[in-house]
């Protein structure tokens, strides 16, 4: 089973991939920790990125869909993925069909968990409280970042809303209730 969470930042995607991940024995693929992994080792790809996820802009597709394309294609990936924070981007959903495609996979759910836009810079701002506090912070956890990704979720993002609707493979999860009711609801949805 192949699936793509989606939601905005501070939508709480991270966590339900985790858990999902360990549930159902699916592979946990974050883009923006492959990012962030590429940053600490400092490979190419994390020096040609970290100003981008620092702004809180988006990598560029061609360069994002290369490394998920790569880390599909490792032996794990067959019993099925979670994507987590990739497609960003209508260009990147295309693409993810065609490499799905091309590997005779498909994409079985499109799960969004919804949040109320008001109370998700609150979140995110307090998401990121926690991790100074636990040592944990990340570069692109400031006021300013946080405003640029939100602003960038609306204008790239959302409109892959429209175009898994009209795939008929998106389901939608109140993302604005408890982890575990969010993940009882996901549970509901995966069967
Ligand atoms: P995330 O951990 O998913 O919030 O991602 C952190 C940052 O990594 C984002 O703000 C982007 O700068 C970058 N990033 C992660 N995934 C993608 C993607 N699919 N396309 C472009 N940029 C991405």
């Amino acid at each position: 089973m192949n699936i793509v969470l989606f939601g905005a930042p501070g939508a709480g995607k991270g966590a339900q991939a985790e858990r999902i991940s360990s549930m159902y024995g699916m592979v946990h693929l974050s883009t923006g920790e492959m990012l962030r992994s590429a940053i600490t080792s400092g490979s190419d790809l994390g020096a040609s990125a970290k100003e981008t996820i620092d702004q809180g802009n988006l990598v560029p597709d061609d360069v994002i869909v290369k490394i998920v394309d790569a880390r599909m294609d490792e032996g794990d990936c067959g019993e099925g993925v979670i994507l987590d924070g990739f497609p960003r981007t209508v260009a990147q959903a295309k693409a993810l069909d065609d490499m799905l495609a091309g590997k005779g996979l498909a994409l079985d759910h499109v799960i969004e968990i919804k949040v109320d836009e008001d109370a998700l810079f609150a979140r995110i701002e307090k998401r990121a409280l926690e991790r100074r506090r636990t040592g944990t912070a990340r570069s692109d956890d400031n006021a300013d970042t946080l405003r640029k990704r939100l602003a960038v979720y609306h204008e790239n993002t959302a409109p892959l809303l429209p175009y898994y609707l009209e795939k008929g493979v998106l389901r939608s999860v109140d993302g604005m209730r408890s982890i575990e009711d969010v993940a009882t609801q996901i549970d509901n949805l995966l069967g």
